[in-house]
């Protein structure tokens, strides 16, 4: 039976309190919003943390105490943010990987961001690949643009990146490229054979991605940072219900959802 896995990515950067009451910011909260995420089937946890102001931070005391208390609940797989926010520059958004965490976002490439833009030269996503193969952190290749596979597929000649490949789409940036199900499958069939993917739909392209990923062998991820909503207008209870959600769609179509275990022997991660 074929396994999906479900990434909840709980907080972000660009959520705020205003848009959902119920965002996790504090690291107790997070730790909190991350067990009730991996008890609905979620088995990686897409990290950021918060400041004391509830402002994005690439911290390290920050995100070792948020970890500490996840890890004191779980053993969710805990990919930290290296995209980090807007305007933060690499050293800075890499501080997190000195914690050795079993995975971490790699962006592959300069995009538009909402009215801003992030920026990923060549030799900065090289910079972050040789940082993540130095603490032997699993990266998830994020790839806002079709460009930024080819981009990644640079890395992967040159040696950079190894095998088993894990892509993440992110699609329905405001600014960047349109969800919809033609374009996941370019996507998808862009990428070298044999890598995982998982499709990241933002806003309200989320669910339609979860359906789409599930139509062309992906993944799925949900959680405040891409998604607030359960239904039009109706702000989801907590991170937790959208992975239910998640679970039920990848049940009802006849797969299961991945445990820490398949991951963990998907990606080769060292636990
Ligand atoms: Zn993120």
């Amino acid at each position: 039976m074929r396994s999906i896995v479900i990434t909840c990515a709980i907080t972000g950067a660009e959520t705020t309190r205003q848009d959902h009451p119920e965002l996790p910011i504090s690291p107790q909260e997070i730790a909190d919003a991350a067990f009730e995420s991996y008890l609905a089937g979620a088995s990686i946890l897409h990290l950021h943390v918060r400041d004391s102001e509830g402002q994005p931070t690439q911290n390290l005391a920050v995100f070792k105490e948020a970890i500490a208390q996840i890890r004191a609940k779980c053993d969710i797989i805990i990919e930290v943010t290296t995209g980090g926010a807007v305007g933060m520059d690499l050293d800075e958004r890499l501080q997190p990987l000195i914690l050795e965490p079993e995975m971490a976002s790699l962006d592959c490439g300069t995009c538009n961001f909402g009215d801003e833009y992030i920026i990923n030269t060549l030799p900065m996503i090289k910079e972050a690949a040789i940082q993540m193969e130095r603490y032997k952190i699993h990266p998830t290749l994020e790839c806002f643009d079709l460009s930024h596979i080819d981009t990644a597929k640079i890395l992967i000649k040159e040696s950079y990146l190894k095998p088993p490949f894990h892509f993440g789409f992110v699609l329905n940036v405001p600014g960047g490229i349109n969800y919809d199900a033609e374009t996941l499958g370019i996507f998808e069939r862009r990428i070298p054979e044999n890598s995982y993917w998982t499709a990241i739909g933002i806003g309200k392209a989320n669910l339609n991605a979860i359906y789409g990923a599930i139509a062309y062998g992906g993944f799925i991820r949900v959680g405040f940072e891409d998604n607030i909503y359960y239904t039009k207008g109706v702000l989801a209870k907590n991170n937790a219900q959208l992975v239910e959600r998640a679970a039920r769609i990848i049940a009802a179509a006849g797969c299961r959802v991945a445990t820490v275990q398949d991951v963990r022997k998907m990606f080769q991660l060292n636990g």
